[in-house]
């Protein structure tokens, strides 16, 4: 069975303003590639900038880091970036998954889409990937329209301790 959960972001008020910014960019993305992709004589897409790449680089390694500190090397996991309209609305990330096969896919907002400075953006991934990973512990137990906030709290505060504790951060007074 496959699954689907959605990131509840940390700040409700941070998520509202990311929801609305982020239709700008995509609109334009949708129009570019609507019009070129079956173009073959249009220019090649314009190269990876610095931002996207390090934001490739830091999914991937915190893929990496975490899958293994989160005790998950029995998974097969693939992170990936996407546009909004991959996502639910107001929300930075998901993971779909299927228990039988131990397969998942982590999606996280694209770099062009975040709205946040680079150093905060790559933490903001960082803490969206422990986060989806941490829902695969609770994968198997049953979820149900009243479990799902409930669900996304607790993980929520699992990766920010989880977070804390690997970057030596002093726990909030
Ligand atoms: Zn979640």
């Amino acid at each position: 069975m496959i699954r689907s959960i959605s990131m509840v972001s940390k700040k409700s008020a941070a998520a509202i303003h990311l929801g609305l910014a982020a239709l700008l960019p995509l609109l334009f993305t949708v129009l570019v590639h609507g019009s070129g992709s079956s173009v073959p004589s249009l220019p090649s897409p314009r190269p990876e900038t610095e931002r996207e790449a390090a934001a490739k680089r830091v999914v991937n390694q915190s893929l990496q880091t975490w899958q293994e500190r989160l005790d998950l090397k029995d998974w097969k996991i693939d992170v990936t970036l996407v546009h909004p309209s991959e996502l639910d609305p107001k929300t930075l990330g998901n993971v779909h998954w299927d228990l039988n096969t131990k397969q998942a896919t982590i999606r996280v907002l694209s770099a062009g889409d975040y709205m946040l400075a680079t150093p905060a953006m790559l933490d903001d991934m960082e803490f969206t990937v422990v986060h989806e990973l941490i829902h695969l512990h609770l994968a198997a137990l049953p979820h149900t329209d009243a479990s799902r906030p409930l669900e996304e709290h607790a993980v929520n505060e699992i990766a920010r301790a989880l977070l804390r504790l690997a970057k030596r951060v002093p726990p909030v007074k």
